[in-house]
């Protein structure tokens, strides 16, 4: 079983007397400098130079210096750059910032569980990773409520890791609803997979794959758009509610056995298969290094495939329905 851990396992006083820098002030970046700092926490932001999110920051009440002077001043970074570029912003701005018994946070495990990053071994390396998107942390926070993280130590210097990590959950709010213990490479392996096979990658193909076989078939691109790809978010509601049970009491009788019949052919066991060799190229690495490759050499294959999928006829479909339904965007 999980270890699992609330506000009454933290000592919210153990991050309260630190000195916190995060860099970077996007999706998480923005939560965590805002919740810490409402939780009584001395935060300072690191952006580089013409930063676009320097003057939110600023407009939010921070001090925002360079990424070397934040780390400097601070005992905890916590890293919230693109991941891509962590690894740069490290070894020019973090590295020899570092004091002894200083901690370095991450809110994914990437560039450490692939090496882009390999710490001194006097400094805590740590993760609070929020299981949501940042607007929803810091919502959620301001609310009285949490999203739920997850909490890793990769390298103990102090003797005290976790319990700061934990703290540092709690400043954040997510202890409220609950923090799991992990490892990074529990989460940067669980986290790519789940992404690339499940949640984005798997149902950014079934949908197109769906929509096609109907257009190509002669079916109206508005009918396929709103039964492979509109619909889904209803049933996806029933999932996150009560599971597959819930999903399956509401539907038809028909489309339970449908259900039943037909999903194993969609998903077979060379899909399975296919899973098992994506999980693979991630443990071995080699997605993380084609991925930086990409990354560095300008993203060229990157356009190409959002730009492909930008003009199909399930984009342009989509844009035209979701016009006349005006409430759909801002469900989100
Ligand atoms: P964003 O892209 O939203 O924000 C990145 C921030 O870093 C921006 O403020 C950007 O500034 C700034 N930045 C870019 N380059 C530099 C630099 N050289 N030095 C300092 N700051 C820089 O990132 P996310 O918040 O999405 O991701 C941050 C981390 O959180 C990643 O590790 C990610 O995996 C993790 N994470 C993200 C989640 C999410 O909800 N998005 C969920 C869980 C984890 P500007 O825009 O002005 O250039
Ligand atoms: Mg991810
Ligand atoms: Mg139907």
């Amino acid at each position: 079983m999980a270890e699992l851990f609330y506000d009454a396992d933290t000592d919210l006083s153990i991050i309260q007397g630190r000195k916190v820098a995060v860099l970077g002030y996007g999706s998480q970046g923005h939560a965590h400098a805002q919740n810490l700092r409402d939780s009584g926490v001395d935060v300072r932001i690191g952006l580089h130079e013409g930063s676009k999110s320097r003057a939110k920051a600023e407009e939010d009440g921070f001090r925002v210096l360079t990424p070397a002077e934040a780390t400097a001043e601070a005992d905890v970074v916590m890293i919230l750059v693109p991941d891509p570029i962590q690894g740069r912003v490290y070894e020019e701005s973090v590295k020899d910032n570092l004091k002894d018994g200083d901690a370095v946070f991450f809110g994914h495990g990437f560039n450490i569980r692939f090496g882009f990053i390999k710490p001194a071994a006097n400094v805590d390396v740590c993760m609070v990773a929020p299981k949501g998107p940042g607007h929803l942390v810091r919502r959620q926070y301001e609310e009285g409520r949490g999203v739920p993280v997850i909490v890793a130590v990769e390298q103990d210097a102090t003797g005290k890791a976790f319990d700061l990590a934990l703290s540092y959950a709690a400043g954040i709010g997510g202890t409220r609803a609950g923090a799991i213990k992990t490892t990074f490479t529990e989460e940067t392996e669980t986290d790519l997979f789940g992404e690339q096979a499940v949640l984005c990658g798997g149902t950014s193909a079934l949908v197109k794959a769906g929509f096609e076989t109907l257009v190509e078939a002669g079916y109206q691109p508005e009918i396929a758009y709103f039964e492979c790809l509109h619909e889904l978010k209803l049933i996806v509601d029933l999932m996150y509610e009560g599971g597959l049970e819930k999903m399956r009491w509401s539907i038809s009788e028909t489309a339970e056995w449908g259900d039943y019949k037909s999903g194993p052919r969609i998903i077979t066991d060379a899909t399975k298969a296919e899973m098992k060799k994506i999980l693979a190229e991630i443990q071995d690495g080699s997605f993380a290094n084609t991925w930086m490759e990409e990354y560095n050499s300008g993203l060229k294959k990157y356009n190409e495939y959002k730009k492909a999928d930008e003009e199909s006829t399930l984009a342009t479909t989509g844009a035209k329905l979701r016009k006349l339904m005006s409430w759909v965007d801002s469900e989100a």
